[in-house]
């Protein structure tokens, strides 16, 4: 099957509500360009100077998603343009992120990633710190960020009820704090959570938002 192919059999089995992001880290981009022309307008690339010198080459009507770990001194590469960023795990990379979002006189639309896995090595935040930042003077003073919504990883294991009760954990926690954080506040909205293996049992946990590479792609080489 070719990308076009993949493509438009993924998109028939999720519902229409839930945004699909083309993961396209380490891919070409005439392969993002395939994904396009089939009609595709959100790619995700989780490296800042990958993302920055593809969106130089491909069209500018491009939603690009930031969805991997991001240093702060990486941020000013993609603040001009990055359409979203998944992955803030930090107060001082949301601080990082206002500052160049102001610079670039544009509002930058963050999710905060939050810590679901088992593993000790995901990066993310836990509840509390959530909780802490948004309740932080800090917080409140940055003006041009939009925090919209929250995005984790799943275990990577075969146990799928260990996903779905991780799922299920972080669609809570959404429900929690936009009862008690963004009640009134309609811009957040999006649960960013299901990859390749796992985003049938994200959609059913409440996900609206997936993030689909190899799939699509075909098999990464690097892992990164
Ligand atoms: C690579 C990556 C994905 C996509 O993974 P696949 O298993 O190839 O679909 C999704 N989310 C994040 C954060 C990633 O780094």
């Amino acid at each position: 099957m070719n990308i076009a192919d993949r493509l438009q059999k993924i998109k028939s089995g999720i519902p229409t509500a839930v945004n699909l992001v083309a993961v396209s880290k380490t891919k070409p981009i005439e392969a993002i360009q395939s994904a396009y022309e089939a009609g595709q307008k959100i790619f995700g690339e989780n490296k800042a100077q990958e993302m920055q010198a593809k969106a130089a080459d491909l069209p500018s009507d491009i939603e690009w998603h930031m969805i991997g770990h991001l240093q702060s001194n990486k941020v000013k590469y993609i603040a001009p343009f990055v359409h979203l960023i998944h992955s803030v795990d930090k107060l001082s990379l949301l601080e990082e992120i206002d500052k160049r979002a102001a610079q670039n006189k544009r509002t930058i639309n963050v999710l905060l990633q939050i810590f679901i896995a088992k593993e000790e090595t995901k990066y993310g935040m836990d509840e509390k710190e959530v909780i802490e930042l948004l309740a932080s003077e800090s917080y409140a003073s940055l003006k041009n960020i939009r925090i919209v919504g929250l995005m984790g990883m799943a275990t990577l294991t075969d146990n799928k009820a260990q996903i779905r009760a991780e799922f299920n954990h972080l669609k809570q926690f959404f429900d929690q704090l936009k009862k008690e954080y963004f009640e009134s506040n309609p811009d957040f909205s999006i649960l960013s959570m299901g990859m390749s293996g796992d985003y049938e049992i994200a959609i059913e946990a409440g996900s609206n938002m997936v993030r689909i590479g190899s799939a699509l792609f075909g098999e990464r080489k690097s892992t990164h």
